[in-house]
């Protein structure tokens, strides 16, 4: 499954017009309630440079999909935001980060955020080798496994399930994020919080997408 990074894209052929309205999100749902919406976490923003970089995963069929699958330098998109994001915690013990491939830009700004003293884990699931980003390759502390599940959506967060079954906690004070599959997300909170204990305070669980629907809302916390 390709990821389109539309980092550095080819020069623009129009001159980038500069934005009339500032919007919040919230402003945005109520006067267009009616247009389609999708959640994307920000890679990179340079306010200076009227920057922003976007990875959206090219998954099959869907407008945000199929979108990203044409852009073209010179076309242009409605963007509100930031919406409230995750705030990394500098003081944590230790940072637990699982997601897809949905969910590498989310994990990369995350542990962009962390003091490099903090070890952090991540397990990304990817649908193949191809799909791994360079994850701050040369940050001590971290530890990063991807994990190659294929092309069948089917299986969405199987294995990022095991491996977070596998992974032995450090000890400590730590934290968690996990961002996926919807019911992926939901088997994964169920056994950190009831299976190994782990206070909900601790463990920020997202479903960035969900098997067989369109659409799905932005603020799922599988809670
Ligand atoms: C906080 C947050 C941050 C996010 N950040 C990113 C990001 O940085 N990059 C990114 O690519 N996505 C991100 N997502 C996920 C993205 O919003 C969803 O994948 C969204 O559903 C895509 O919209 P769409 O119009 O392409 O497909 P939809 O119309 O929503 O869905 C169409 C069909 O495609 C399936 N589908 C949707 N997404 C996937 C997928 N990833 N893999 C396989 N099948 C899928 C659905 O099950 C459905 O059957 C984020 C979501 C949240 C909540």
């Amino acid at each position: 499954m390709p990821i389109v990074n539309v980092e550095n894209p080819s020069p623009p052929t129009a001159k980038p017009r500069k934005p009339r309205f500032a919007a919040t999100v919230r402003q945005v749902q109520r006067l267009t309630p009616h247009l389609l919406r999708v959640t994307f976490a920000p890679r990179r923003f340079d306010a200076a440079r009227g920057e922003l970089d976007v990875d959206f995963v090219l998954h099959g069929v869907g407008p945000a999909s199929d979108w990203a699958g044409q852009a073209a330098p010179g076309q242009s998109l409605q963007i509100a935001g930031p919406g409230k994001g995750y705030a990394a915690d500098p003081g944590t013990d230790w940072m637990l980060l699982a997601g897809d491939d949905t969910a590498i830009p989310a994990i990369a700004t995350i542990i962009e955020a962390l003091p490099t003293t903090v070890p952090v884990t991540a397990l990304v699931e990817i649908v193949e080798t191809a799909d791994a980003l360079p994850l701050a390759p040369a940050r001590p502390g971290l530890d990063v496994r991807w994990l190659v599940r294929g092309s069948d959506p089917a299986t969405a967060g199987r294995l990022l399930e095991a491996e977070v079954q596998e992974w032995v906690m450090p000890a400590g004070d730590g934290r968690i994020y996990v961002g996926c599959e919807a019911d992926a997300l939901r088997r994964i909170r169920r056994h950190l919080l009831q299976e190994r204990g782990l206070l909900p305070e601790r463990v920020v669980t997202r479903g960035y997408w969900k098997l067989g629907a369109t659409d799905h809302p932005d603020r799922d916390f599988g809670e």
